[in-house]
């Protein structure tokens, strides 16, 4: 079992919840990203401001922070010069450390991210034609020991916090140059419709980076509502995926409280496969598990549910294991779609991945039931940009050579 004492685990059948939504830090000073305008209004007062004055200086950092991208007090021109100052002894604008960048020969970036307390955890940006994907984590590490994914091998050293999540997808429009420019006046209507979405780089967010989203509810909920604030990072819920490996008791939660699409990691059809493969399945079966699919608020044949199949080497990949899972699918009657990835080996991994040919098979059952089955393109290959093994190449590392490149990475 992973050894979780850092944080503890409140039952599997609980999300992992954090009480402190704020970090303490060892200057004294308190981060503000993570924080809802309402906590931050408090803290205002809490260090001295008056309630008027904490009303409107915390809508006025909301927006800096969230909406224009600003890591720095003194980048907040409508806020009295003779006040940043005292702002900037009290509080800072986070955002993770970075430890490594990458950058792939197809255009993918990964980032091995690190918190102020030394844990490591990554984030991978895939951009394609139409659009370009942020893969956050949740958690550094994972509970649930899938057996083919490498961040399975790592124990869980703790949840990522609120500011950690969203911070993630503000170091991404960092690195892309994505803030909204303009004269940064938010009186001005003008100026707020500088920000449009057309052209731009980051369009969506996939909650399928490190972790188990589901077991870190509370903190991933509280960062996604800030990304889909109109005031905040302002990216539509239509284009926030959430994957989970089938956390049951938190599903309806997660649509009703956060309301994006969801991912289901299936991975298999019988209960003996994914039992293996996928373990968190002795707990919540695979009955369990699509009458949940089923019952997912919001989910229609306009917003399907994305059903996430691995394709391992005799494994999961018969052409029987395809009919089962357009049977399954018909059964519940789910507005679906099936993603077929190729399994991503490595080192010490016990699978091989399908055949091309094997694959493609698959897909063509799904497909002519009715159901859409893309074979995902592997990407960044060249930079491990598979789930969990950014981390996994790096702790191999030293760490002079991480301070190498983490310099270099500043240097960007
Ligand atoms: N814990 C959540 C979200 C993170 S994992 C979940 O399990 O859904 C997101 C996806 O990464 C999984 O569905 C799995 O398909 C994929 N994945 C993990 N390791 C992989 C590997 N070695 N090769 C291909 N896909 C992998
Ligand atoms: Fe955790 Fe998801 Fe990996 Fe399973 S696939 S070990 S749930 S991160």
């Amino acid at each position: 079992m992973p050894d979780t004492n850092l944080m503890p685990i409140a039952g599997l059948d609980n999300p992992v919840t954090t009480p402190r939504d704020v970090t303490p830090r060892e200057d004294g000073r308190i981060d503000l990203v993570g924080l809802p305008q309402a906590r931050i209004c408090e803290i205002l007062e809490e260090a001295g401001l008056d309630t008027k004055q904490a009303k409107l200086r915390s809508k006025q950092i909301f927006h800096w922070l969230y909406h224009r991208g600003a890591t720095e007090f003194a980048d907040m021109t409508d806020i009295s010069k003779t006040m940043r100052p005292w702002m900037e002894e009290h509080f800072i604008l986070g955002r993770p450390n970075i430890i490594e960048a990458q950058h792939s020969t197809d255009g993918t970036r990964k980032w091995l991210l690190q918190t102020d307390d030394g844990h490591d955890f990554e984030m991978v940006f895939i951009p394609d034609a139409d659009r370009g994907t942020l893969c956050v984590s949740s958690q550094v590490g994972c509970t649930l020991n899938c057996t083919f994914c490498a961040t399975g091998t790592m124990r869980l050293v703790r949840n990522l916090t609120p500011g950690e999540i969203v911070g993630q997808v503000m170091l991404a429009r960092d690195a892309l140059g994505e803030w909204p420019k303009g004269k940064m006046d938010i009186s001005d209507e003008a100026d707020a419709a500088e920000y449009r979405a057309d052209g731009r780089l980051l369009t969506n967010i996939v909650m399928m980076g490190m972790g188990e989203p589901l077991y870190n509810f509370d903190n991933v909920r509280d960062a996604l509502k800030l990304v889909m604030d109109g005031h905040g990072l302002a990216l539509s819920k239509r284009r926030i995926t959430l994957s989970t490996s089938g956390v049951v008791p938190m599903m309806a939660r997660c649509g009703e409280e956060i309301g994006v699409n969801l991912a289901v990691s299936l991975h298999a059809v019988n209960k003996e496969v994914r039992d293996e493969i996928v373990p968190i399945n002795r707990k919540y079966g695979l009955e369990e598990l699509l009458q949940a699919c089923a019952d997912y608020p919001g989910a229609s044949n306009a917003r399907r549910i994305t059903f996430e199949y691995v394709m391992l080497k005799d494994k999961n990949d018969s052409d029987a294991d395809a009919h089962e899972l357009v049977r399954l699918i018909k059964q519940y009657d789910l507005p679906a779609k099936v993603n077929l990835i190729p399994f991503n080996p490595w080192p010490g991994s016990a699978y091989e991945c399908s055949t091309p040919e094997r694959i493609k098979s698959f897909s063509n059952i799904v497909f002519e039931a009715g159901i859409s089955a893309p074979v995902r393109t592997p990407r960044g290959r060249d930079i491990d940009a598979a789930c969990g093994q950014l981390k996994t190449a790096a702790e191999k590392k030293s760490r002079a050579e991480r301070d190498r490149e983490a310099a270099a990475a500043d240097a960007e």
